[in-house]
């Protein structure tokens, strides 16, 4: 880690650092993007113009389990393709804002109408665009196969790739920092219809 707290480019951050663990019990609201972070940044496109993006589902669970405790969650992409709404309102996502060029004004916003402070917000990106929400963050969190730019301005860099449940990492990241991660599963298992104390 750099004396900026940020991961030197082409670093990895320690996943068990006590100042991330210090970041990620503070986030109450978690931004990701969609292409390259909720997708592995490949773009389908039909001879109609259709677009298909593929998303993995442990990412759709990891958000189901920050909703679950408690954090605020949001889509922000600069595409304006609807597939990231619809895969928003699917999962309960609280915010999907298409068509955002200044991903930093959209944090902003995001912090003021929640009543936060940019210390209360993690943001999961990939690509330049996102280095300006990433700036604002208390955690700055980056795909394994971001650009260089992006993890040298992340604190955390995750293991995984855009598309390969890094979203899934990163909630896992935060939920253990606040010693709610295993308390979450849990539930989120006997909601379904399991009894997780059988098998711890
Ligand atoms: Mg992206």
């Amino acid at each position: 880690m750099s004396a900026s707290g940020r991961v030197p480019q082409g670093e990895r951050s320690s996943l068990g650092g006590q100042g991330l663990t210090a970041r990620a019990r503070r986030v109450r609201l978690l931004v990701m993007d969609v292409d390259g972070v909720l997708t592995d940044g490949r773009l389908g496109l039909s001879e109609r113009g259709d677009e298909v993006k593929f998303f993995n589902a442990h990412d759709g669970v990891a958000v189901a389990l920050a909703r679950r405790a408690g954090l605020k969650t949001a889509f922000v992409t600069g595409e304006t393709s609807t597939v990231a709404k619809a895969r928003g309102d699917k999962l309960g996502v609280d915010k999907v804002v298409l068509g955002a060029r200044r991903k930093g004004d959209v944090v902003e916003s995001l912090l003021t109408e929640l009543g936060l402070p940019a210390e209360a917000a993690a943001y999961v990106g990939d690509d330049l665009l996102d280095i300006p929400a990433l700036e604002r963050v208390g955690l700055a969190i980056a795909v394994a196969d971001a650009v260089p730019e992006v993890r040298a301005a992340a604190h955390m860099v995750t293991r995984a790739a855009g598309g390969g449940a890094a979203v899934r990492e990163a909630v896992e990241r935060i939920l253990k920092a606040q010693g709610v991660w295993r308390a979450t599963v849990h539930a989120y298992i006997r909601e379904h219809g399991g009894s997780p104390e059988r098998w711890r």
